[in-house]
């Protein structure tokens, strides 16, 4: 395959894990026989700095013109100061929004080798019979809708002053990270858990009448639909029941935290941003970590893992993506750690060697 990738560093560690993950996709190129053309673009502080605006138009451009995007990250104390409206993060919004990514895909894989790193019990996220551990959740947060996005102000009461976020979701808006939530579902174990409150609001009892009506195009897949208490509950109690969670942006914005938080460090999750085509947009959880920056300690685990869900959902190039996640769990059991997953300073490599580390194990 021949793949035009808009590549934005921006700013801290963001060149940094970004360069480890083009060497990952370098040498899959390689041994898979494909090729990827990168257009590395400005965005964020970085962009800022050079043009004067977070977001330049031809950023834009060039990522409507790729394939896919993959972001480093963005922001930073140099531009601290801004104002809310001018902040490098800003441009996070904007690709979101000129892009039509609705749907946040942030998988909550937990690793054998990092099984410490998890603050459950460990008999909660392994297997009884082989006492593996098995943790391996997607959470779909719906991203351009909701009560983020639902009118807001401030009215008169007699309590005084009140203010006011309305929660809507039109039944489009739920039918398609529906669709992204189920087609996922349709690629691992055909399971979708649909989080809502429809025992108080209107608009998830809209929610879940939707998501029912797209699952009767999915008859392999089993829906189950869980109130937001219950899930945040049940996703401590027991984790290993969630295969796919959907769930609006509120509600989803809190999960996909809750279940992060289960797989230890930050420096390896990774997540996506999809619309309705394959396009995507690629990037770690994590943000910038100007306390590291420039330091070589940043993990560049959760980009490369990043970059392997971009191959994955936006190519289809399932093999490629098992092949670098694969490789990641080569270099792990292998003992190698990164700092933040170092616990007792052995085998602690940097983020070049990392990247070098995946890269030579990608078969
Ligand atoms: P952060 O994620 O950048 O850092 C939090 C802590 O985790 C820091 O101690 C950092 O050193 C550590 N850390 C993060 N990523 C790591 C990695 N890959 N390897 C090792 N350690 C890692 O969050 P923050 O400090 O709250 O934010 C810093 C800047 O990043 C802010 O300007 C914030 O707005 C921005 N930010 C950007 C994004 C994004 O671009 N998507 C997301 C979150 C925060």
């Amino acid at each position: 395959m021949n793949i035009k990738l808009a590549v934005i560093p921006g700013d801290g560690i963001g060149p940094e894990v970004t360069e480890q993950a083009q060497k990952v996709l370098d040498k899959i190129a390689n041994v898979y026989n494909h090729k990827f053309e990168y257009k590395t673009l400005l965005a964020g502080g970085a962009a800022i700095d050079a043009v004067g605006a977070c977001l330049p138009d031809e950023t834009i451009t060039v990522c409507k013109a790729s394939d896919a995007v993959l972001l480093g990250a963005v922001g930073g104390w140099k531009w601290d100061t801004l104002p809310g409206d001018k902040r490098p993060e800003m441009a996070l919004l904007g690709l979101r929004k000129e892009l039509g990514l609705f749907a946040n895909i942030r998988p909550a894989l937990l690793f054998d080798e990092l099984a410490d790193a998890c603050p459950l019990k460990k008999e909660i996220i392994s297997s009884g019979a082989s006492g593996k551990v098995e943790l391996d959740i997607v959470v779909i947060r719906e991203l351009t809708g909701g009560i983020y996005f639902g009118e807001k102000g401030y009215k008169d009461t007699p309590l005084g002053k009140a203010a006011y976020d309305v929660e809507i979701y039109a039944e489009e808006e739920v039918r398609r990270i529906a669709v992204v939530a189920f087609d996922m579902a349709m690629k691992r174990s055909k399971k979708v858990t649909s989080v809502d409150k429809a025992n108080v609001l209107e608009s998830s009892r809209l929610w879940r009448q939707v998501v029912g009506e797209t699952a009767k195009n999915y008859p392999e897949v089993k829906l189950e639909n869980l109130y937001i208490d219950n899930a945040a509950m049940q996703l401590v109690r027991n984790p290993r029941q969630f295969d796919v969670i959907v769930t609006g942006n509120m509600f989803g914005d809190i999960l996909s935290d809750e279940a992060s938080m289960i797989t230890g460090s930050i420096g390896m999750l990774p997540s996506a941003s999809l619309g309705k085509s394959s396009f995507g947009m690629y990037e770690p959880v994590h943000g910038s970590a100007p306390d590291i920056a420039g330091q070589d300690k940043a993990n560049p685990m959760a980009t490369i893992l990043s970059v392997a869900m971009m191959l994955r959902y936006s190519f289809a190039l399932s093999n490629e993506a098992d092949a670098i996640e694969r490789a990641v769990k080569a270099v792990l059991s292998k003992g190698f750690r990164t700092g933040d997953i170092c616990s007792d300073g052995k085998n602690l490599i940097g983020t070049k060697e990392a990247g070098d580390l995946i890269a030579s194990e990608v078969r």
